[in-house]
């Protein structure tokens, strides 16, 4: 009885740990300790309401659908196939969390490393021409957005700014890498004190920036493979035509067609302007440029049978080997 007892709370543990949800991070100091920079009620607000807010909502958007599960990095890395409130707030969430990471009160932050120093006077000049260009980014973001401090596929340091809570990691983005600063420039992270006055607060912020994690997070980020996937997903024509193929194949897969028999001459044009577009230079390969080819015979095949009228069965066998073969394709691009 004890053991049956037993091995039913283990197995309750096990399961509540399986299905985890995104939780609010502790401030790594008082909501007091960053004033006057910034003042202790914009900082509870801030943390308690808003990116609580984020977590929750982002929590509900997953729920029960087959995102449950998946790690943030995931669920904004593709976040083009994903629902507004993923974007939004898995965005919202990554966002803040950073935010709260890269500030600390004066007398708390630790120093820039050699390294993260040479790379600002590489790529910028000075840390003044940085400040400037950050400012520069955050001041011409329209409306709510934040602005960037990211480490490029390149490895070089680059300013950017994104609208929204979108950030350097989604494939929505142009300018894509791995942040190492953000900057919240919605009203809601300064207004009560700054009201319109976005400069003064942003002069504040800087000055709150402890550049000594930043540094870690730059030692981190020019050794991550995130920046390889990166630059591997970097390529539009294949972003299109994994989209046309996911919205014509899926509802096959339950047994609409109707999907697919509207649009197969749009997914082989698809498959064509794919073949023909400029793979990321990393993966320039014979092998890809083959399978590219062979996908596009594969859409040919598959629109030849819905101008022919071909029955539901012949036409699902068909879209799932083209189906297949891109998944096989696009494993090329990822291994
Ligand atoms: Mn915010």
């Amino acid at each position: 009885m004890k053991t049956t007892l037993f091995c039913l709370i283990l197995l309750l543990m096990i399961n509540t740990s399986f299905s985890q949800s995104f939780s609010l991070p502790n401030l790594p100091y008082a909501y007091g300790d960053y004033a006057p920079q910034i003042d202790v009620l914009t900082m509870e607000i801030h943390h308690k309401k808003h990116h609580q807010a984020y977590v929750n909502n982002l929590n509900t958007a997953v729920k029960g659908t087959k995102m449950e599960g998946q790690s943030l990095l995931d669920l904004m890395f593709y976040v083009s196939f994903r629902s507004d409130a993923v974007r939004n707030n898995a965005g919202g969430h990554y966002n803040h969390t950073m935010f709260w990471e890269i500030m600390a009160p004066p007398a708390s932050q630790g120093l820039i490393s050699d390294e993260l120093s040479a790379a600002i006077n590489r790529d910028f000049g000075s840390m003044d021409s940085l400040k400037k260009a950050i400012s520069a980014a955050a001041i011409a973001r329209f409306g709510s957005g934040w602005a960037w401090l990211i480490v490029s596929p390149e490895k070089k340091l680059m300013v950017t700014s994104t609208p929204n809570q979108d950030n350097p990691i989604m494939d929505v983005t142009k300018d894509r890498g791995i942040p190492i600063i953000a900057i919240d420039v919605w009203e809601h992270a300064y207004y009560l004190n700054y009201q319109n006055k976005r400069m003064d607060y942003l002069s504040a912020a800087w000055s709150l920036i402890d550049w000594g994690v930043v540094s870690k997070k730059y030692a981190s980020a020019i050794n991550d493979s995130l920046l390889l996937e990166i630059e591997k997903d970097n390529w539009p024509a294949m972003k299109d035509f994994h989209r046309t193929m996911a919205q014509t194949f899926h509802p096959s897969e339950s047994g609409d067609l109707i999907p697919l028999r509207n649009r197969s001459g749009e997914l082989l044009a698809k498959a064509i302007l794919l073949k023909e577009s400029r793979p990321p230079k990393s993966l320039d390969s014979k092998l890809i440029l083959e399978g590219l080819q062979n996908l596009e015979n594969k859409c040919e095949e598959v629109n030849e049978l819905v101008e022919k009228e071909a029955k539901d069965a012949v036409l699902i066998k068909k879209i799932k080997e083209a189906h297949d073969l891109f998944h096989i394709v696009q494993g090329l691009c990822h291994d």
